[in-house]
């Protein structure tokens, strides 16, 4: 594995599903003029490639060499938005399919996924100022990072956000649905084995329930001035 990051201008988001972390992430980058990372995206990336291959998900030698074998690469780390090419070609817009979403927790419980994607993200991360989101980047990937940041919300807050997205680019979505699979994926987040999501000890919790984007935000980069 690369080196952990001695570099303290590394901000670490981390955070339950449709917590925000991206968006807030993305607008905490670019009001610091900091690189971006979606970590998320990766394992999002591990996952549609193993089912484009058809690999069945409970092999996991199979689903480890399938991972070591894809070329990925993160474009646009700089201008805060990334891509994800994996093999020549721009996937980032398969990443939320439903296909990836059923079994992203799945793929990314296995160790051997884990180390080849926390092996890229130090390296990435490595000459700090970048914002990082994921489950475990204060915990693990970068336990040095300047600034740790814990965004939750209710499971309703966080569901129905997502469902009013969904509604305004015209998609048909069942409420229900979108709580159910957002519950499953943070039970199973959170009780996996390896660097399971929590809190790290020394992170600013921040309970986005009554908060705008906005306010999120600027409280981010509240503490992070406080910090330097
Ligand atoms: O952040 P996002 O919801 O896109 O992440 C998709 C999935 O990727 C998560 O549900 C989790 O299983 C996995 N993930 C992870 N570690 C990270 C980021 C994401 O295990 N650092």
């Amino acid at each position: 594995m690369a080196e952990i990051s001695k570099n303290l201008t590394t901000i670490a988001i981390d955070g339950p599903a449709v917590s925000g972390k991206s968006s807030v992430g993305k607008a905490v980058a670019s009001s610091l003029g900091y690189k971006f990372l979606d970590t998320g995206l990766m394992y999002r990336a591990a996952t549609w490639n193993t089912v484009q291959l058809d690999i069945d998900i409970s092999d996991h030698n199979a689903v480890v060499s399938a991972t070591r074998a894809m070329q990925i690469a993160i474009t646009a780390v700089s201008e805060h938005e990334n891509s994800i090419v994996v093999n020549g070609e721009d996937v980032t817009q398969h990443l939320h399919a439903v296909t990836v979403d059923a079994s992203v927790s799945a793929i990314s419980a296995i160790n051997g996924v884990r180390e080849i994607m926390v092996s890229q993200q130090r390296s990435l991360a490595s000459n700090g100022c970048i914002v990082i989101v994921g489950r475990d980047i204060g915990t693990f990937v970068v336990p040095d990072a300047k600034l740790k940041i814990y965004l939750t919300a209710t499971a309703q807050t966080r569901a129905t956000r997502r469902y009013q997205d969904f509604c305004a680019a015209g998609l048909d979505v069942k409420f229900e649905e979108i709580l159910q699979s957002m519950e499953q994926r943070d039970l199973a987040d959170s009780s996996r084995e390896n660097s399971p999501l929590r809190p790290a000890d020394d992170a600013e919790v921040v309970d986005t329930d009554d908060m705008t984007m906005y306010q999120v935000v600027d409280r981010i980069i509240e503490l992070f001035k406080v910090k330097v």
